[in-house]
């Protein structure tokens, strides 16, 4: 199926068959069109599916609608478990996001914390971020979470085995309750409904 027949507007169709994606791969094809209906939505997907562009692309699109009345303010928070994701996912939503007017950035440990707080202040309408740094960045008031629009819980059974729950259930506490919440896992494990039941609002499960 192609990316135009998903919903996904000209601009960023010519995007993504500009780096020669020929067609939507099976994660793509089932989540951005839910995604774009605003569903919350539990997906079961591995690296390599797919499914970063199957939560970024839509995002993209949702928020460069609502775009010109709040302008870079924190709207979609991607929260991923490792420093080398989160980059990677940044990387991605950048290469998407190209010629349009939504910045974002990557936040994570392991790196002096000033130049994240510098990038912050210029304002992000999409924030990439692992767990630990995004509390540090939070308690230290860097970060607003106010205009939160949308969440994804990158590689959330991930952030489980690393011990990220509290962290997670405390970045939750500080969120509008109104917003779109988007769950990827590879597996989906008890813990994983139970999270999943706590933070998603009558999610649809892709599990392919
Ligand atoms: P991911 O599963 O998000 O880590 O993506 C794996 C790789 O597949 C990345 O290098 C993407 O650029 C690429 N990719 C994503 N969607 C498509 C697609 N529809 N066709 C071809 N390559 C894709």
């Amino acid at each position: 199926m192609s990316f135009g027949e998903l919903g996904l507007c000209t601009e960023l169709v010519t995007t993504v068959t500009e780096k020669g994606y020929a067609s939507a791969s099976p994660i793509q094809q089932h989540a951005i069109p839910t995604v774009l209906n605003g569903r919350d939505v539990i997906a079961i997907a591995q690296t390599g599916t797919g499914k970063t562009a199957s939560f970024s692309l839509p995002i993209l699109q949702l928020l460069a609608n609502t775009q010109p009345s709040k302008p870079h303010c924190v709207k979609a928070l991607i929260v991923a478990p490792t420093r080398e994701l989160a980059a990677q996912v940044a990387k991605n939503v950048e290469s998407y996001s190209e010629g349009m007017n939504i910045r974002s950035t990557a936040v994570f440990g392991g790196v002096r914390i000033e130049p994240q707080k510098f990038e912050l202040a210029q304002g992000v309408d999409i924030l990439i971020a692992t767990p630990g740094r995004l509390v540090d960045l939070y308690k230290q008031g860097d970060v607003n979470f106010e205009h939160i629009e949308m969440l994804v819980l990158d590689e959330a059974d991930r952030m489980l085995d690393l011990g990220f729950v509290e962290h997670i259930h405390f970045i939750q506490s500080l969120l509008p309750k109104q917003r779109q919440t988007l769950l990827f896992s590879a597996t989906f494990s008890k813990e994983i409904k139970a999270l999943a039941a706590t933070m998603l609002n009558k999610p649809v499960t892709i599990e392919l």
